[in-house]
């Protein structure tokens, strides 16, 4: 199979899975992540019907946007302060905020760029040591300090699940569905329209996201590699 059949055959799955969990798919965005491979591999999935790619990197989210701005470019990895005018430059979102200095920088880089940068607040919801993300007790806090950035605009939450272990991947999205559904109300009213995103699922999970609510899945190897033939 190549890379246009496993992208379509998985934003096929993608709709069955929403209508088997009684959701619109219009609902789900499949954000083909593309960290691993080049600007051919992206057009081939471009071509096939993908619309929105995930990077980790700032120098290949920048090399990538400029080569297919016909894209929609996501950030989805490690932001390093002195990144942020490069990923702002060329992200539509980005996912992976958690840091409340990080988020005044975006909000001044979008501000010197005439833009406003939608973002992602990304908790950690498992506690687990090795991932990156807020904590759920910070997470409030946060997502109000951010609402009040006018250069910036919190669009939902982002989450990365345990992996090899359904069970606790599916326990870690329904706490963030939890998690959003209570921040929302805590934002200001204009803000609580926009805070409608939930970005979590990847390759091994997808399927337990949509059911928790997923809006993005976060899919990578199971649409550039043969790893989920
Ligand atoms: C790499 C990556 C993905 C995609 O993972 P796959 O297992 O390849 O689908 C999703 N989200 C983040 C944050 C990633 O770094």
């Amino acid at each position: 199979m190549g890379i246009a059949e496993r992208y379509q055959r998985i934003a096929a799955e993608v709709e069955e899975a929403c209508c088997q969990a009684g959701r619109d798919p219009a609902e789900v965005e499949v954000i083909a992540v593309s960290k691993t491979v080049g600007p051919e591999a992206v057009a081939e999935a471009l071509a096939a019907g993908a619309c929105s790619f995930g990077e980790n990197r700032p120098d290949q989210l920048a090399a990538k946007a400029m080569a297919l701005p016909g894209a929609e470019w996501h950030f989805i990895g490690n932001i390093q302060s002195r990144r942020i005018p490069d990923i702002v430059a060329h992200a539509s979102l980005i996912h992976s905020l958690f840091e409340e200095s990080h988020a005044l920088k975006v909000d001044a880089a979008a501000q010197r760029l005439g833009k406003v940068q939608d973002v992602l607040l990304e908790v950690n919801v498992s506690g687990e040591a090795s991932k990156a993300g807020a904590t759920p007790q910070e997470a409030p806090i946060l997502a109000r300090a951010i609402a009040e950035l006018s250069h910036v605009r919190l669009r939902g939450l982002m989450t990365m699940a345990p992996q090899g272990d359904l069970a606790a991947a599916r326990e870690c999205f329904q706490g963030l569905a939890q998690l959003a559904a209570s921040i929302r109300l805590t934002l200001p009213e204009g803000a609580q329209g926009p805070f409608s995103e939930l970005s979590m699922g990847m390759s091994e999970d997808w399927r337990c996201a949509i059911e928790a609510g997923a809006t993005m899945v976060r899919v990578g190897r199971a649409i550039f590699s043969g790893a989920f033939e």
